[in-house]
Parts: structure tokens; C-alpha cells; sequence
């Protein structure tokens, strides 16, 4: 075996069998691999681009909060929340390259006439997580800055009705553990290096272009110039790429619900007043305007969209070309959204943004499953939703590839994961690759 340093730390060559292969070294993919790691198997990471978390990863706002609407959802991100409150003491080692932060900000969810508080309190009630009902006094006390006026629906900014008066107030949830963790990109690093601490190993600048299938079973990858690397387990975390890497498999026929990337545009502003982190900001999803928007370090803030009905969806055929940059529209249609909840804040004339892809389910609830071909396994259709859940995605995907590995058909009895938070079971049927889609979730909110 020839180690050598090209790219990124650790990079391997020449060892061409492992017991698991992980395609995808996002924030998932690194999960994914430390807990395959953790469980004694050798870990063989493959991805084309040139470190840990540099695909769709890098553009992740990296939310974290609870507002799912569905128990298996909320059950999942509560579940997930103390593994970056305690980053550390979760991944067993501190990276010298440094570690991301959680910063608890809390989350203020507003209501719209579809889209009633009961639907999440009713949930977080079963749970046992804690908020605050506010009426639109209670919000104008708490952030004076906010215009507590409902605009719902929301409208392109060229609509004359977009510049009209509100019609009553909002309302809000008050969540107050949320929050977001600073760096998504050196989040995927410290999963790495928590999983390089436990013997996997990376490779980078590497492209799997075919599946190697023997005897009706996985037995590895082919690589972009013909090498093949050997396992009998191949994991299919490959994000917006997931559903070309499902194909390649032959395992997408049998699906009922399929992966597609879905391009997104998110800008950054100058913190508006009362939006800074030094105010005490918090996450903010605001559902009757379609937007979300966080503070972040720096004294700006992150706004994106929540697909409301009137914004065009905007589904790519080829992951590998996507307009990469922002748009005029969309960053006028943001920035004049914002200042409808905040009336105060001065938009900005130049765009500071990006363009990225989300890795879209059907239903906007991922894909945590075996497949068709035996010891394919795939964690996808993150949804624009699952950053915050990747330290409980690996988890999952130990358990389904434990159990089916072990003979067990998770299609029929679907493996049941007991979180250490809760001891609550998470059903892992609810993220079949199989299932009938979910009848609540149809957007990022998932
Ligand atoms: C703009 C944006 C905002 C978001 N905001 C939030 C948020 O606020 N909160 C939240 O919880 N989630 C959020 N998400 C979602 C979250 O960031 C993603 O679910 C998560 O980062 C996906 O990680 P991943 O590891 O599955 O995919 P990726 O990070 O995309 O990694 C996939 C990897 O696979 C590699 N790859 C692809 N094809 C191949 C191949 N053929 N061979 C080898 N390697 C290959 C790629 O190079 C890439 O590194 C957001 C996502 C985006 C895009």
C-alpha cells in the first residue's frame, strides 16, 4: 500500500479493497463513514471533488431545528442536536485543522393560514421539546425590529399586491435550543477526521463512473480511468449526484420515491437592526413571506427561500451543469422579501450569494435505505433539510447495513433505531426508499 498526501490529508492509493466503500464525502458521506468505521469495518471513502464537505455541503446554511412535520423528523433532528452541542465529546477527537461551533440562537417560527402551530406543538408536545407561543405583541416586544404584519401569501416582488398593506398579524413559535453550526464545510472535515481516527481512509479527485456487481451481489466501484476498487458494502452518499450513482447501480426502477437536484440561491446581507448574533438573533423561519433567515458570524446575515407556490421550482437534469451563479431576480425577490419583515433593513445594491443544488426527495424526506442489489446502500434526497441530522444519519445507516448484512429484510420489518436522548424509537421505515410519500412534508421544511 502507497500512502500519499495529495489533496487532503490522508489520502490513500493503491489499496483497492475495503469492507465498505462510501461514495461522498459531504456531511453525510463523512458520517457515514466515521460510524461504519466505529464499527470495526475498514472504510474506503471515494470522491470526486478535493476535500471533505466541498460539494453541496459548503453551501449549507446548517440550520439546526426541530420543526419537522413529521414525528420520525423531529424525533431525528432532536435526537441529533447534542452530538454538536458537544462536538467533541461526539467525535471522539479534536481536529488540529480546528472544529466547527454550534451557536445556539434559538429558533421563531411564524404561522400562515395553511400551516397551523398545532401541526409542530402537537409533535414537540409528544417529544418533550419546549417552546413559547407569541401573538404578534409578543413578537413586537421581543424583536422590536420585525414587522409583525401577514403578507401570506407570498408574491414575486413585480406583483402590484407585493407592495401592499397587511392583511391582520403573524404569529410565532419560540423554540429556544436551535440555532446553527458556523462552518458546514469543517463540520465534514471533523466527521473525516473522526473517521480517519477509526482507520477509514479517503480518496479524493476520484470518480466512480461504474458499479462492479458479481453474482447478483455489489462488489465494488470503477473509478474514472478504469481502476477498481473492491467491497462487498458500497454506500451511495453522493448528494445531487445520488440519483445518476442510483442508475449506475440499477436500483432506481423499484423506487417509489427518487432523489433530484434542485437548484437554490442564498444570499448574504448586512445584518439588518435587531439581526446581528451580538442582538441575539435567532433562526427565523418565516413561512408567511417564504423565507428563512439566520445571523451569522461576521455581522451579516443568511437568506433563503422556503418554496412558496409562487416561485418557480427549478429541477436540474444534469448536476454537473447548473448556472452557478446568482441571479438579479432572485436576489431583488430576496433582499425586498426580507425588508418586508424588516422594514428597517437597507438592501444591499450588490449581490453576495451563491447557487447550489439540494438533493430532492419526492417528498422532501430522505432516503436512508438498502436497495434492489444486495450491499447497495444509499443515504440521499437530503432535501435541503438533513445537515443538522448528519450525526444520526451515519447512525442510521449502521444499524439498516448491520441488520440487512445480518440476513434481516428491513423492506418487511424496517429496523427500529432507539435514540439516547429520548429512548424513543425512530422508525426507519419512515426514510424507505420504498414508502408511500409523506403526506405532510413538501418542502424544505421536510
Ligand atoms: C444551499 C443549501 C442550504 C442548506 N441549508 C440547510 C440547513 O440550513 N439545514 C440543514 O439541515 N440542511 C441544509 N441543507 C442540506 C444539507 O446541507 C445537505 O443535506 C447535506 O449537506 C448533504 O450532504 P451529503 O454528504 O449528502 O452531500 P454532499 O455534500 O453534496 O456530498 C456529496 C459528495 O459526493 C461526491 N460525489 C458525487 N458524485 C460522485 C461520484 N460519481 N464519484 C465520487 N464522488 C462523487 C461529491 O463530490 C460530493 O463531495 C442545505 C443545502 C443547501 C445546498
Amino acid at each position: 500500500m502507497t500512502a500519499t498526501t495529495a489533496g487532503d490529508p490522508g489520502d490513500v492509493r493503491g489499496d483497492l479493497a475495503a469492507d465498505a466503500i462510501v461514495i461522498g464525502a459531504g456531511v453525510i458521506g463523512a458520517s457515514v463513514a466515521l460510524e461504519l468505521a466505529r464499527s470495526g469495518r475498514s472504510v474506503l471513502v471515494v470522491d470526486r471533488g478535493p476535500a471533505p464537505g466541498a460539494g453541496s455541503t459548503s453551501s449549507s446554511s446548517a440550520i439546526v431545528r426541530f420543526s419537522y412535520s413529521t414525528l420520525d423528523g423531529v424525533l431525528t433532528a432532536w435526537e441529533a442536536a447534542p452530538a454538536w452541542e458537544h462536538w467533541e465529546d461526539f467525535l471522539g477527537v479534536r481536529d488540529p485543522d480546528g472544529m466547527c461551533r454550534f451557536i445556539r440562537t434559538g429558533m421563531l417560527l411564524f404561522d400562515t393560514p395553511e400551516f397551523t402551530f398545532d401541526r409542530i406543538t402537537d409533535l414537540w408536545d409528544e417529544v418533550g421539546i419546549e417552546y413559547e407561543l407569541l401573538d404578534a405583541a409578543g413578537i413586537a416586544a421581543w424583536f422590536p425590529h420585525f414587522d409583525v404584519g401577514r403578507y401570506f401569501p407570498p408574491k414575486p416582488v413585480d406583483d402590484p399586491a407585493f407592495a401592499g398593506d397587511p392583511h391582520g398579524t403573524v404569529n410565532a413559535i419560540h423554540e429556544a435550543t436551535g440555532g446553527f453550526v458556523d462552518d458546514p464545510m469543517l463540520a465534514a472535515r471533523n466527521l473525516a477526521c473522526a473517521a480517519r481516527h477509526h482507520g477509514a481512509r479517503f480518496r479524493f479527485h476520484a470518480e466512480v463512473v461504474g458499479v462492479e456487481i458479481e453474482h447478483g451481489r455489489v462488489a465494488g466501484v470503477r473509478l474514472a480511468g478504469g481502476e477498481v476498487l473492491r467491497a462487498p458494502i458500497v454506500v451511495n452518499v453522493a448528494g445531487p449526484h445520488s440519483s445518476h450513482l442510483n442508475a449506475l447501480a440499477g436500483v432506481d426502477a423499484e423506487m417509489t420515491i427518487h432523489p433530484r437536484p434542485l437548484r437554490q440561491e442564498v444570499f448574504a446581507a448586512p445584518a439588518p437592526p435587531g439581526m446581528s448574533l451580538e442582538d441575539g438573533a435567532p433562526v427565523v423561519s418565516d413561512l408567511d413571506i417564504g423565507q428563512y433567515f439566520r445571523p451569522q458570524v461576521g455581522g451579516t446575515v443568511l437568506v433563503g427561500g422556503t418554496e412558496p407556490e409562487c416561485d418557480a421550482l427549478e429541477w436540474v437534469d444534469d448536476p454537473d451543469h447548473f448556472d452557478e451563479h446568482t441571479t438579479v431576480e432572485k436576489f431583488e425577490t430576496t433582499m425586498y422579501r426580507l425588508a418586508r419583515r424588516i422594514p428597517e433593513f437597507g438592501v444591499p445594491h450588490r449581490p453576495m450569494g451563491l447557487a447550489a443544488l439540494y438533493d430532492v426527495a419526492d417528498d422532501w424526506v430522505p432516503i436512508y435505505d438498502a436497495s434492489s442489489l444486495p450491499g447497495w446502500y444509499m443515504a440521499c434526497g437530503t432535501s435541503g433539510n438533513q445537515f443538522k441530522n448528519a450525526p444520526i444519519a451515519g447512525r442510521f445507516m449502521r444499524a439498516i447495513i448491520d441488520a440487512v448484512e445480518s440476513g434481516h429484510d428491513h423492506d418487511l420489518f424496517p429496523v427500529q433505531f432507539v435514540g439516547e436522548r429520548t429512548g424513543r424509537t425512530i422508525d426507519l421505515g419512515a426514510f424507505s426508499r420504498r414508502r408511500a410519500p409523506s403526506a405532510t412534508s413538501g418542502t424544505v421544511m421536510g
